[in-house]
């Protein structure tokens, strides 16, 4: 059985993140989807419980993805979920060297290889960071997130 772990802030999930859940959903037998702390980004905006939430509530329609959230290398966790591979976005060569960096790492670390799933052109522009501040100043991102993503932005912030 083929299975992929893809770990991220997700704060928030949005529809980028989302279309790599589907896309890895159509590729592996199962998707564990782990919302996980990221020490390089403090002061989250929503906690990890609420994080694992919104994604799951998110992800409701796909079968074979399962949701965790935690705080601990993802390396130790692919290897405690035994998944095949740990899947990662790419949005534009920005991303690259990072992510070309940490799959490297996590291989050394762990053997275990990553898979980079290129996103859409729809949704390339899509960066957690932006939408927060965009939100925190009342913009309406109401489209480019999961529904229930909108509606916690909206109990939030009030209406977008
Ligand atoms: P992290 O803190 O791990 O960078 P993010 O939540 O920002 O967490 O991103 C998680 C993963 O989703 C990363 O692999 C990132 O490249 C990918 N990603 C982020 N935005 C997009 C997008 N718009 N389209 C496709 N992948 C994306």
């Amino acid at each position: 059985m083929k299975k992929a772990l893809f770990p991220g802030s997700f704060d928030p999930f949005h529809n980028g993140h989302l279309e790599v859940v589907e896309r890895a959903s159509q590729l592996f037998d199962q998707v564990v989807v782990a919302a996980m702390r990221n020490p390089q980004k403090a002061s989250p905006m929503f906690d990890l419980d609420e994080r694992k939430r919104l994604v799951k509530e998110s992800t409701s329609h796909l079968e074979n993805v399962e949701i965790v959230s935690l705080s601990t290398l993802v390396v130790d966790l692919a290897r405690s979920l035994e998944v095949t591979v740990i899947v990662r976005g790419l949005r534009a060569v920005s991303d690259f060297e990072s992510e070309l960096q940490m799959a490297q790492m996590n291989r050394q670390l762990s053997g275990i290889d990553t898979v980079f799933i290129p996103t859409s052109s729809e949704y390339s522009f899509l960066a957690s960071r932006l939408l927060r501040e965009v939100a925190q100043y009342g913009g309406d991102i109401s489209s480019m997130v999961p529904g229930p993503v909108a509606k916690e932005f909206s109990n939030r912030y009030g209406e977008m």
